[in-house]
C-alpha cells in the first residue's frame, strides 16, 4: 500500500521565500509515530511543508494529514484534491478534534483525540475494506507503542531532529489550552514506561535532545526516574515545566543533573485575577522571581511564555512584562495574544458572551486579536504586543538581561543564545534554503554547554527550600 503522510505548513510559515527558524526546528513526530504502525511492506512518503515543497502529483492509496488550526484550510485543500483523485483521506490532530464536523467534510475518516489506539484499529478496518467515518480514542496508554519511524525524517532539514515526546498531555486544566479538548473522554495525562523513554533516548545520535512534552516534570515519579536514568548519558536537553514544578521539591535539580540546560516556563500573567479566570491555579501565589533564581542557580536558561489580552490586563501590562523579563534575565520570551481556540472553555465562554470576532482560523496564530477585548482596545492590545517583542529583543535589552548573570560565561551564553535566535533571521533563512540547518546543531550544543556545571545543587538545597516553604 502507498501511504502519504503530510504536515501542511501553518499559515504563518507559508512563504517559500522567508522561513523563520522556529518552523524548521522540529520534525513531524506525530506522523512518524503513526507510521510505526504501518507494515514494513507499505511504501511511506512523509512530507513536511515547513521544510519542503509538497509534491501532490502522486497517487497514494491512503493519505494522512495532521491538522492544526492555522494549517486547517491548507489541509482541507490538499485533502479535497487527493479525494477527488480517488485516494482515501484521513484527518487527525488538534483542530479535527475541536471541530470534527468541519473536518469530516474533507475526509473519509477522522480521528478524535490521540491516535495511538485508533490508528491500529483504523488500519485493520481499512484492510478489511470497512473503515469507519469517525474514530474516537478511548484507550489511553503508551505501553506497546512501537518506536517512532525516525528513518522517515529528513534530519538534515531540521535544527532539532532529536525532538521526542515521552508523556502525553498535562495534569493541569488551563481554560485557554487545547489540552482538555484534545484528551476529552479519557485520561489527559499519561507517560511512557521509563525504560521505553530511555531506550528512545539511546536511539538518538549526538548529544542534544528537545523534549516536546507539555510538562516534562508533570509526573514527579516518572520524571525523577527518567532523570536518574539519564544521568551520565552526557546529554544536554531542553524541555517545558511549570513554575510550581520548579519551586517544589528537588526535581529541577535532578533535571539539571541529567542535562537540562533550557526550560520553557508558562508564567503567562502576573495578575491573580487573570490566573483565576484562566483556571491556571498552579501559578497562583507562586513567586515567579524565586523560580527564576532557582533556575539560574542551576545554570538553566529560561524561555518565558506570557499571554496578553486577558480581561484584567491594562495598558501598562506590556511594559511591566518586558521589564520583568529583562530585569530577571529571562533568556527568551514568547509573547502570545490570548486566542480562544475552538473546543476550549475559553472559546465557549467568549462565544456565549458574543465576543468571537472572526472564525478565520488563519488568524488564530496568537498574533492577531480575534475576540472582543475588555479593558484594552483591540488596537492597544495589538500594538502593545508588537511593541513588547520589539523592546524585549532590542540589543539594549538583550545586553541588559545578559549582564544580570554573575559569571562572564553565563553573560556570553545568554547573549549568544538570545542574539542568535532573534537577530540573525536572514542567516537562518539562508541555512534553511541551502538545507544546511542541521550543521548548526554542534553550535547549539556548545552554546547550551557554555556553562559547565561546577556547582551541582544537591537534593539538600531543594529540601531546604521546601522547608522554608
Ligand atoms: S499547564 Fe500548559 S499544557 Fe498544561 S493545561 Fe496549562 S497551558 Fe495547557
Amino acid at each position: 500500500m502507498k501511504v502519504k503522510m503530510i504536515l501542511p505548513a501553518l499559515a504563518e510559515a507559508e512563504s517559500p521565500f522567508w522561513r523563520p527558524i522556529k518552523y524548521s526546528l522540529f520534525p513531524p513526530l506525530g506522523l512518524a509515530t503513526l507510521a510505526a504502525y504501518l507494515s514494513p511492506d507499505d511504501e511511506i512518503d512523509l512530507q513536511d511543508q515547513h521544510v519542503e515543497i509538497l509534491r501532490l502529483d502522486d497517487t497514494p492509496d491512503l493519505v494522512i494529514i495532521q491538522v492544526y488550526i492555522t494549517n486547517a484550510y491548507r489541509a482541507y485543500h490538499i485533502a479535497d484534491r487527493y479525494r477527488n483523485q480517488g485516494a482515501y483521506v484521513l484527518l487527525g490532530g488538534l483542530h479535527v478534534t475541536s471541530l470534527p464536523d468541519e473536518a469530516s467534510m474533507h475526509a473519509d475518516s477522522i480521528f478524535i483525540g490521540p491516535a495511538e489506539d485508533t490508528f491500529p484499529r483504523f488500519l485493520e478496518d481499512f484492510r478489511r475494506r470497512q473503515p469507519k467515518k469517525i474514530y474516537h480514542s478511548d484507550v489511553r496508554t503508551l505501553k506497546g507503542v512501537p518506536p517512532v519511524r525516525r528513518d522517515l525524517i529528513r534530519r538534515e532539514r531540521y535544527l532539532v531532529p532529536n525532538s521526542l515526546v515521552v508523556t502525553r498531555g498535562c495534569p493541569h486544566h488551563c481554560h485557554f489550552c487545547y489540552k482538555d479538548a484534545f484528551f476529552k473522554g479519557g485520561k489527559s495525562f499519561y507517560t511512557q514506561k521509563v525504560e521505553d523513554a530511555l531506550a528512545e533516548i539511546e536511539r538518538l545520535p549526538g548529544r542534544h535532545l528537545y523534549f516536546l512534552d507539555d510538562h516534562l516534570l508533570g509526573n514527579p515519579v516518572f520524571a525523577s526516574a527518567l532523570f536518574d536514568g539519564m544521568r551520565g548519558m552526557g546529554r544536554v536537553f531542553q524541555a517545558a515545566a511549570t513554575v510550581a514544578s520548579i519551586l517544589d521539591g528537588d526535581l529541577i535539580e535532578k533535571a539539571a543533573g541529567a542535562g537540562l540546560r533550557s526550560v520553557f516556563v508558562g508564567f503567562e500573567t502576573f495578575s491573580a485575577e487573570n490566573l483565576r479566570q484562566s483556571n491556571k491555579k498552579q501559578n497562583l501565589e507562586r513567586d515567579y522571581a524565586q523560580a527564576v533564581r532557582r533556575l539560574h542557580e542551576l545554570d538553566i536558561m529560561i524561555n518565558g511564555s506570557f499571554v496578553f489580552g486577558l480581561d484584567h490586563d491594562d495598558k501598562d501590562v506590556f511594559r511591566r512584562t518586558v521589564d520583568w523579563g529583562v530585569q530577571n534575565g529571562i533568556t527568551t520570551a514568547t509573547y502570545h495574544l490570548l486566542t480562544p481556540y475552538p473546543g476550549t472553555p475559553l472559546y465557549r465562554q467568549m462565544e456565549q458572551e458574543g465576543r468571537i470576532r472572526t472564525t478565520n482560523w488563519d488568524l488564530y496564530d496568537t498574533r492577531h486579536v480575534v475576540y472582543r477585548t475588555h479593558g484594552l482596545t483591540a488596537d492597544e492590545l495589538q500594538q502593545g504586543y508588537d511593541r513588547a517583542y520589539r523592546e524585549f529583543y532590542s540589543w539594549t535589552n538583550i545586553f541588559r538581561s545578559s549582564w544580570i548573570h554573575p559569571s562572564l560565561a553565563r553573560k556570553l551564553q545568554h547573549l549568544l543564545y538570545t542574539g542568535g535566535w532573534k537577530k540573525f533571521e536572514p542567516c537562518w533563512n539562508f541555512l534553511i534554503k541551502t538545507r544546511s540547518l542541521n550543521r548548526m546543531l554542534p553550535l547549539l550544543e556548545s552554546v547550551l554547554e557554555t556553562v559547565k556545571h561546577t556547582h551541582p545543587r544537591s537534593a539538600t538545597w531543594g529540601m531546604a527550600v521546601d522547608i522554608k516553604g
